[in-house]
């Protein structure tokens, strides 16, 4: 079972209380191959909701409100849905604080991007769960590889 970021299959639960549709995401949802989670909701935050990037290991809003806590809690939770339902692979929303994979916003709130891992993404890989972004995700399918098979070329462990 794969599991993917809720906003790429559609679900409006992104900060600014927009999804990031992916129809090929989606496709996956419909025929029962994925499951859409959103660690933000699973923490029991609002949509629409402040815009937070990760700082020096924080989770803060533009104001400064920590919410490293709910940020935590979600992932974790998450992850736990991951091991309940034996997910093997992940399909995760890029440049997002929890959901990011290899480079997020660097906690500046100015576009600008880091070398890092959301949350939910650093879990998951420690869990020795692939994952990948929308956009490899998207270029797999373009090549015609196999997302699903035992060893996808693109994704990062
Ligand atoms: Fe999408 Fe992940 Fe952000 Fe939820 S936490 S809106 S699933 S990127």
């Amino acid at each position: 079972m794969l599991i993917v970021s809720a906003c790429l299959a559609g679900v409006q639960c992104r900060y600014n209380g927009q999804d990031f549709l992916i129809p090929e995401v989606a496709e996956l949802v419909k025929t029962g191959q994925a499951l859409p989670l959103c660690p933000e909701i699973l923490a029991g935050l609002a949509t629409p909701r402040p815009c937070v990037e990760q700082c020096g290991g924080r989770f803060l809003t533009i104001k400064g409100e920590d919410l490293t806590s709910e940020y935590r809690d979600g992932a974790k939770t998450a992850l736990k849905i991951a091991r309940l339902v034996g997910c093997k692979t992940a399909i995760l929303k890029s440049k997002s604080p929890t959901c990011g994979c290899g480079v997020i916003y660097d906690g500046t709130f100015s576009g600008t991007l880091t070398a890092g891992d959301g949350i939910l993404c650093t879990l998951l890989k420690q869990e020795k769960i692939k994952v990948c972004t929308e956009n490899k995700f998207r270029l797999s399918n373009i090549a015609g590889d196999k997302l699903l098979s035992e060893q996808p070329p693109d994704i990062q462990r």
